[in-house]
């Protein structure tokens, strides 16, 4: 018998999917929330809902002592750690065991064995494991560790030991910069992981990230389900991921499933785990294991038509694994596109906030949306920017890619910068359709991070035109009494002038403002003047428009006199000028830095009275799994510092100012 009632220690879309499959195998529901999270849908999906803390993760879903304390008061029977938080703290497996509750992951020492990625190294070269050449060895002084990269050969990959989420990573070229890149992935490492032990790696050029999924249960029985490809990464993160891997061969695929089952047995697995492999040319080395479900476990249930929750749940009751690895088979293929909140203009740093709009494709057999967002839901500084997985299947590669940029090409998300594009322009990718898969993808094809811009101009003025019509008809234009530019509420001859039309100006941010003159006409459309020509417009079911008789979906979200018109999927954003309001004067060159987001100051580089120049860093803020270096906006002294390191600071707020020069310029 299966558990009765099961408590999931995560959120967002991962705690959502488990809470899925317990409705389905009738496990009763308890979901843990932070106070940011009251909201969130994987709240509102539970049977149950208990409050664990405040919003920083250290304070509630990183808080052993309080989620244990929920499991035994809602009579969980079960505790299931999803990915991320404390899903590899063998600590926390332990204190279930002592709280009587099953923990549905790994026994405690096969966490810890693997925790450590050169502890785990030691151990799988010891089973016979492929490793990468490299050293991860206890001696950690520098002259070891630069004579034992020497002996590598550069350039190589610096990694700590106990990392994860790409942190505490540097890969060094030549010799010169080894001790500058050993101190700073040391930081990295001691300031992620509170450990600062690195190992070092040869840096492969043009490697594969292949993993293979594995499974074993309590009696002795591991299977492989075969591999997922995960190459297309930035910042050593994966952002899409496939199953089956293209180019991989029966003998190859059972020579890495083998390898991997010999790394599961030589820890003593049990439940769902990730072997990874870095693979070149004909060869493949064992990276590490993450002992836990995987963020991209979906494209494997898509080809096995499994479900690994529910294999995790049988397994953690004591349960055979459900099949042998002679019953299991791979049939199609699947694609995994995670869309995240960030901006991959500015290094993928997070972009947090409301999500004035949002739309994801529909659900079919084939397609599949992870989510743990509804539009309206705002993305917050405090966890995982990741706003959905997409997942799609089809009978050959080429369909599913179809399928892919397709389903791609229905989202719409206002409110955050989203890495849309980028995943649009991989899809779409004759390198990526060839399936010349690497982890250096994005790099060799910097086009990919060109922001496309789908729609033309007049298109997008047509319908930011009919949506601010249309609000000014219902009085529903959203901006805040006291804003000052709005027109409407001043002169009613505004509204209409004699002739029967009314101007609208827009600028586009950057360039002249364009004008657009508005003819409303008896039945309900209106004549739009757009640049080089007249179209009839008529706005339908909020967000279609219909342009000469081509109706064509165009949500347009305002805020304020800022308008974005989305146009297959992508933003265009507009600004309705008022005309009596005098345009704000330009700014001068900053003499402030602010937070561009939420974030712990983790470094600060500079002093009051240091001369820096342009583009010089100032300090260092650490916000989800990103660190971020803010740099001087112009040449100049340093005049005041307002926070000091391990400060938590808010959006906007000041933490820099430049000394006034003594003509008063700043
Ligand atoms: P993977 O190889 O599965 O991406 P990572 O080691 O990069 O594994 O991280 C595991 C996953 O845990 C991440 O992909 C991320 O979605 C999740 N995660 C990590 N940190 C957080 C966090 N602070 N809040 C929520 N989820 C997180
Ligand atoms: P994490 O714990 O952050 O997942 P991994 O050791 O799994 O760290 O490595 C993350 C990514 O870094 C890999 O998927 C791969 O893209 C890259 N990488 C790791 N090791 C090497 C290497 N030796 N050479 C080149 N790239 C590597
Ligand atoms: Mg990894």
């Amino acid at each position: 018998m299966l558990f009765g009632k099961a408590l999931i220690a995560n959120r967002g879309e991962i705690a959502c999917r488990i809470i899925r499959t317990c409705r389905r195998l009738g496990i009763a529901t308890v979901a843990i929330y932070s106070e940011a999270d009251r909201r969130s849908l994987h709240v509102e999906l539970a049977d149950e809902a208990w409050t664990v803390g405040p919003a920083p993760a250290r304070d509630s879903y990183l808080a052993i002592e309080t989620i244990i304390g929920v499991a035994r008061r809602s009579g969980a029977e079960a505790i299931h750690p999803g990915y991320g938080f404390l899903s590899e703290n063998a600590a926390f497996a332990e204190a279930c065991a002592a709280a009587g509750v099953v923990w549905v992951g790994p026994p405690a020492r096969a966490i810890r064995a693997m925790g450590s990625k050169a502890a785990a190294k030691a151990l799988m070269g010891r089973a016979g494991v492929p490793l990468v050449p490299g050293y991860h060895g206890d001696d950690q002084s520098p002259d070891v560790l630069a004579a034992e990269a020497g002996r590598i050969g550069y350039p190589v990959l610096i990694k700590a030991s106990a990392g994860g989420g790409g942190k505490g990573m540097r890969v060094v070229e030549r010799a010169d910069a080894l001790a500058e890149a050993l101190a700073s992935a040391q930081g990295e490492a001691h300031a992620s992981f509170g450990d600062d032990r690195v190992l070092i790696e040869k840096y492969l050029a043009r490697p594969r990230h292949i993993e293979i999924q594995v499974f074993a249960d309590t009696h002795g029985n591991i299977v492989h389900l075969f591999e997922r490809d995960c190459s297309i990464q930035r910042r050593h993160q994966k952002i899409i991921e496939e199953a089956p891997a293209p180019g991989i061969d029966p003998a190859r695929r059972h020579a890495m499933g083998d390898a991997a089952i010999t790394a599961a047995r030589a820890v003593g697995y049990a439940g769902a785990g990730t072997v990874e492999f870095i693979v070149e040319a004909d060869r493949f080395y064992f990276m590490e294991m993450n002992t836990r479900l995987q963020v991209e476990h979906p494209v494997t249930e898509m080809i096995t038509g499994l479900d690994l929750v529910e294999w995790q749940f049988r397994v953690a009751a004591g349960e055979p694994l459900p099949s042998r690895q002679g019953e299991l088979a791979a049939r199609g293929h699947a694609f995994e596109a995670r869309i995240y909140a960030e901006d991959p203009d500015r290094d993928f740093l997070p972009s947090t906030g409301p999500l004035a709009h949002l739309r994801q494709p529909r659900e079919t057999k084939q397609v599949r949306v992870d989510t743990g967002v509804r539009a309206g839901d705002t993305i917050s500084p405090y966890y995982d920017p990741m706003i959905a997985k997409l997942i799609v299947w089809s009978e050959t590669r080429d369909a599913a890619l179809r399928q892919l940029a397709a389903a791609l090409g229905e989202y719409e998300v206002v409110g955050v910068r989203t890495n849309l594009g980028l995943l649009r322009a991989i899809a779409g990718h004759p390198a990526f359709a060839r399936a010349d898969l690497h982890t250096g993808f994005i790099r060799r094809h910097p086009e990919t991070l060109a922001t496309a811009s789908g729609g033309n101009e007049r298109t997008v003025l047509a319908a930011a035109a009919l949506a601010v019509l249309a609000d000014e008809r219902t009085g529903t234009e959203r901006v805040s009494a006291g804003d000052g530019w709005s027109p409407w509420g001043m002169a009613d001859a505004w509204r209409l002038n004699a002739e029967g039309y009314q101007d609208l100006l827009f600028s586009d941010g950057g360039g002249d403002a364009v004008t657009v003159r508005a003819w409303p006409q008896g039945d309900g459309s209106t004549l739009l003047d757009l640049p080089g020509a007249r179209v009839r417009a008529e706005r339908e079911d909020g967000c279609f428009v219909r342009l000469d008789g081509v109706r064509q979906r165009l949500p347009v979200v305002r805020r304020g006199p800022e308008l974005t018109v989305v146009v297959d999927g992508s933003n265009h954003v507009l600004h309705l000028v008022d005309r009596f309001q005098p345009p704000r004067g330009e700014t001068k060159a900053d003499s402030r830095v602010t937070a561009p987001i939420p974030a712990r100051v983790s470094r600060v580089l500079v002093v009051p009275g240091d001369i820096v120049g342009k583009g010089a860093p100032l300090l260092v803020l650490e916000a989800m799994k990103m660190e971020l270096t803010l740099a001087a906006p112009r040449d100049g002294t340093i005049g005041a510092i307002s926070r000091a390191p391990g400060d938590m600071v808010g959006e906007g707020e000041e933490l820099v100012t430049f000394a006034m020069a003594a003509d008063g310029a700043t």
